[in-house]
Order: structure tokens, then C-alpha cells, then sequence
């Protein structure tokens, strides 16, 4: 089934994009829980972290460093970044993407 990312990435729902290359996407969340708040996510449809494998080593590092590039540019000293993966952990939807918050004190994960 297609998840809303990937109607993201193909264009066909709308989003505030922060950065693009032939692998990486990132756009503002529409919820944002911090004063920036950006969903860097794979353009693969990889479900979550539990459905990674080996071939998607590099791609995992690539995302890392468009984090850690996205920040920069956000003048961002402190932020965090966080994936959730299944269910249990509030994953919604199930096209793995990574959280970069920041822009206020963020309190303990939990
Ligand atoms: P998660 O709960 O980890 O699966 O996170 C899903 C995130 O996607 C939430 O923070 C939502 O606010 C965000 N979200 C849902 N729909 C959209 C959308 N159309 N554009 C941007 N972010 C979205």
C-alpha cells in the first residue's frame, strides 16, 4: 500500500520542502512539536528501523548527514533527532523518517 510519504516525495500531497537528492527527502512536519520541526525520511519505502537491512547501511549514514546539514542551515545548536518504529512507540506512519527537533529546551525522551 502507498503511505502518505510517498505521496510526499511523488508531489501528489503538498509539503513544505527542506531538501532533496536522488535518495533523501525532508519536509516540515504539519504538526511541529518544537519551533523546527522536519521529517528527513528515504525516498526507499523502508517501513520503520525494525525493517532496515544490510544494503540500506550507506543510506541510513546519507540520512545522518542531510540531519546534520539540515540543522546547520537551521542555525540549530542543540536538536534532536528521533525515529519511532512500530506502534508501540507512536509510529503513525509507516514509511521510516527521522524527527529533527529543535529551536527550544527539549525536555527527557519518554
Ligand atoms: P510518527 O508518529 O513518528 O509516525 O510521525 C508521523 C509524523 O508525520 C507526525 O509528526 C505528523 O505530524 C506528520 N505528518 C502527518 N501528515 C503529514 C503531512 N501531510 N505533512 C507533513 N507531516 C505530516
Amino acid at each position: 500500500m502507498t503511505t502518505l510519504f510517498e505521496k510526499i516525495i511523488s508531489g501528489e500531497v503538498p509539503c513544505d520542502k527542506v531538501f532533496e537528492n536522488e535518495r533523501v527527502f525532508a519536509f516540515k512536519d504539519i504538526a511541529p512539536q518544537a519551533p523546527v520541526h522536519i521529517l528527513i525520511i528515504p525516498k526507499k519505502p523502508i517501513e520503520n528501523i525494525a525493517a532496515v537491512t544490510q544494503e540500506d547501511q550507506a543510506l541510513l549514514g546519507e540520512i545522518l548527514v542531510v540531519a546534520q546539514k539540515i540543522a546547520k542551515e537551521q542555525n540549530l545548536e542543540s536538536f534532536r533527532l528521533i525515529t519511532n518504529s512500530g506502534r508501540g512507540s507512536g509510529q503513525e506512519v509507516f514509511h521510516l523518517h527521522f524527527h529533527l527537533l529543535g529551536g527550544r529546551q527539549l525536555g527527557s525522551l519518554g
